[in-house]
Formats: C-alpha cells, sequence, structure tokens
C-alpha cells in the first residue's frame, strides 16, 4: 500500500467506489466516469505504480488480473461483442492514477487508432 495512492485508498474503502470484485489480490470497480456503456477497472492490491515499474515477481499477479478481467467481462454480457483491455503508462498514454490498472471497455463498437 502507499500513503497518498487515490486507488490504495479505494482498495481500503477510504474512499467509495462501486465494487464488482474482491479477492486477496486484486480488486474491480466501475469506472466512475465510464467512457463506453461497460466500463471497470481491475487493480492489483499490491501498489505498482506504472506498467512499466513490474519486476519478475508481479507477472503472476498482472497474469491474474487479466484473467479476473476477461471473467468479469463475460459476466457483464461482453463476451460475444469483445472488449478492449487497456493499461495506460506514463504521460504519453494519459495515465493520471499511478497505481496500475486495467481498464476494460465494451458494449459498443469502437475506433483504432486510439488517436
Ligand atoms: O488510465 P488513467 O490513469 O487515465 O485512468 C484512471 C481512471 O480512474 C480514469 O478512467 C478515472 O475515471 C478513474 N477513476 C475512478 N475513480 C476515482 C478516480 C478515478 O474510477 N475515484
Amino acid at each position: 500500500m502507499s500513503e497518498n495512492c487515490l486507488f490504495c485508498k479505494i482498495i481500503k474503502g477510504e474512499i467509495p467506489s462501486k465494487k464488482i470484485y474482491e479477492d486477496d489480490d486484486v480488486f474491480a470497480f466501475y469506472d466512475i466516469a465510464p467512457q463506453a456503456p461497460v466500463h471497470f477497472l481491475v487493480v492489483p492490491k499490491r501498489h505498482i505504480a506504472t506498467i512499466m515499474d513490474m519486476k519478475p515477481e508481479d507477472c503472476e499477479l498482472v497474469g491474474k488480473m487479466l484473467y479476473r478481467a476477461q471473467l468479469i467481462a463475460k459476466d457483464l454480457g461482453l463476451e460475444e461483442g469483445g472488449a478492449r483491455f487497456v493499461f495506460n503508462c506514463k504521460a504519453d498514454a494519459g495515465q493520471t492514477v499511478f497505481h496500475i490498472h486495467l481498464h476494460v471497455v465494451g458494449g459498443q463498437e469502437m475506433g483504432w487508432p486510439p488517436f
């Protein structure tokens, strides 16, 4: 946990969120400003600032995030249409919260590239 981290505070329940799922390793909640009909975030309970700060020992944890994200996506009706699974990393990608989070967005067709 990192003291001034917004997502560490959400995980601890100090800041409210619309929780979808929680276990010992990961926490999932609806994005407060959804960019699509379905938009949720999956975060690790361990504080990792950016995806470029990953260490070898984080590999299993990030795999758990992705595994849980696709299960939730299917639960929320995205299996047929699919979804986008995104990690924004640092300034050029628009990362605003420096605790890694996997965005899952879906429920409509999306364009590519994203700029
Ligand atoms: O990838 P990025 O760092 O920009 O994403 C942060 C996300 O966290 C945003 O989509 C924002 O809406 C979301 N957020 C949230 N709840 C908060 C603060 C931010 O869902 N209390």
